[in-house]
């Protein structure tokens, strides 16, 4: 989708608020940087030329020939609480993020029951509202320093027309859930999301799932899932959700692609040909992926609380957990070891994970499993049809995935700089136009005359993430810049706390 250029342009005389000067202009598109200035007025880009071409700016601002770029779009957080709870959204930012997509997984913060709940399990807050008009207020009054679109989740829909019955719905719960996705979409959003691997979803048909996800269709919305499978199945659960899009006619975003567990590392240059054979016979299909070996989520979700799978113990790590605080940060193989020791028994990992479901806050225990190969984080990453997504959980209070704080700087500083996976432009390409004409933001992802001013200014040869498993609530280093919608949200490591994002509307300049 090109720009719609409805924006206001540079011409003599005007006030111009804010010129970065001497920087290499990566546009976002994927060429070469070109050097110049770039001039903001208001929320707008207005001028983008060669040096001197801007005027003079109410706020100069000296770029040292270092990088411009769009500003960065994340296109699968689970962001949907953390913008009421955590504004200032620093995690985010400090990466040079400047608009997060939330609602992934299925799981999204409308529709919703006025205090519900699963709402606020998920969210960390209570709902004051019913659909995503209600909480688009909620957000604008929290006034967070990055933007967001919403996906609206198959779990939130299914769990507030069925509550936990594992059926299959009949007409009227059928209507009532295809109407929720219909309202959101009326509303603003930017398609339907599936978590196929979690309570209620998985136990949804996928004649269910296409049902509701053609309720995008008219909208144009895409359908993103986390799939069914991700790693015995994976290849099943990549033709189901190509099924899926093909039936309902929508586009598909295969979220956090991956191949989980040693068994089945290197099979993703497999679902990737899938895809590739989808898209060549005219399918619309693209993917994300984050930069890291590890995934992470709720552990209930992932167990047999009663038998836990003993491989897959041993390679979980524990990144909050409120009944044992002590095993926050841990490997759950060393918590065993000390454990056996302690209490003098043989304790194996497995048996680690059961004490701990059995707990009375077993629901919000999240782990992080190491179940991904290196290599396939580069395989991904070198595929254009690839995009980048944190999947990072913004609960900051155990020890969470240094996702949160890291991906981004991770992917222009380890993958592009230090291992040459992809090219630099083509890196910013897949972080901001490609994401903002996926996710339908319009005007943005583009460094243009008429765009929004969503901006990050960073040194290529410094850029790094910091966080790391033991350390992971760290900011990346080698962000100068980020402006959002022509407020400078932070400069020089210091967060402005302008509070200068919006809760966008799919399509809707
Ligand atoms: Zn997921």
């Amino acid at each position: 989708m090109p720009p719609s250029a409805i924006g206001r342009t540079y011409s003599p005389g005007m006030t111009i608020d804010l010129v970065i000067r001497d920087v290499r202009i990566l546009d976002g598109e994927g060429g070469a940087a070109v050097e110049g200035d770039v001039g903001v007025a208001s929320d707008r880009i207005v001028s983008v030329g060669p040096s001197g071409s801007a005027g003079q700016g109410r706020t100069e601002i000296d770029g040292a020939g270092r990088v411009l770029a769009p500003g960065l779009v994340d296109v699968h957080s689970h962001d949907d609480g953390a913008l009421l709870r955590h504004p200032d959204m620093a995690f985010k930012l400090a990466q040079g993020v400047t608009t997060v997509v939330i609602g992934n997984c299925g799981f999204s913060a409308a529709p919703a029951e006025i205090g519900g709940e699963s709402t606020r399990s998920f969210l960390g807050v209570d709902s004051t509202w019913t659909d995503l008009d209600g909480f688009a207020a909620a957000v604008d009054q929290a006034a967070p320093a990055v933007n967001a679109v919403a996906l609206v989740g198959h779990n939130s829909v299914r769990s507030l027309v069925m509550g936990d019955d594992l059926n299959e719905p009949d007409a009227a719960q059928l209507d009532a859930m295809k109407a929720h996705v219909r309202t959101a979409m009326a509303q603003g959003a930017c398609g339907f999301s599936s978590g196929l691997i979690y309570h209620p979803g998985r136990s949804a048909t996928t004649a269910e799932v296409a049902a509701l996800a053609a309720e995008a269709a008219p909208f144009g919305g895409i359908y993103a899932t986390h799939m069914r499978n991700e790693g015995d199945h994976l290849l099943e659960a990549v033709d189901e959700a190509l099924l899926v899009s093909r039936t309902a006619g929508v586009p598909l975003q295969i979220s956090h692609h991956k191949a989980a567990g040693e068994a089945n590392w290197g099979k993703i240059v497999r679902s990737l040909a899938r895809v590739h054979d989808a898209v060549d016979a005219g399918q619309d299909v693209t993917l994300d992926v984050y930069p890291y070996v590890a995934g992470s989520g709720p552990m209930w979700q992932y167990f047999d609380a009663e038998n836990p799978d003993p491989d897959y113990s041993k390679v979980i790590r524990i990144a909050k957990c409120p009944d044992f605080p002590g095993f926050e940060g841990r490997m759950v193989v060393d918590i065993a070891e000390d454990e056996s020791r302690r209490r003098n028994e043989p304790l194996e990992a497995h048996d680690i994970i059961r004490q701990i479901l059995a707990g009375p806050g077993a629901r919000n225990v999240i782990s992080i499993q190491f179940i991904i190969d290196e290599a396939d984080i580069e395989t991904n990453l070198r595929d254009p049809l690839v995009m980048v997504g944190s999947d990072g959980i913004a609960d900051l209070s155990g020890q969470p995935h240094p996702r949160l704080f890291g991906t981004f700087p991770r992917v222009l500083g380890h993958y592009v700089r230090d291992r040459g996976v992809l090219p630099l432009a083509e890196a910013v390409r897949r972080m901001t136009s490609m994401s903002a004409d996926r996710f339908g933001l319009v005007d943005r992802g583009r460094i243009v005359e008429g765009g929004y001013a969503d901006l990050v200014l960073f040194d290529p040869e410094t850029v790094i993430d910091t966080a790391t498993f033991d350390d992971p609530k760290q900011e990346p280093s080698g962000i100068g810049l980020v402006v959002v919608n022509g407020a400078v949200a932070l400069e020089q490591g210091t967060h402005s706390g302008v509070g200068s994002g919006r809760l966008l509307r799919y399509r809707q300049g």
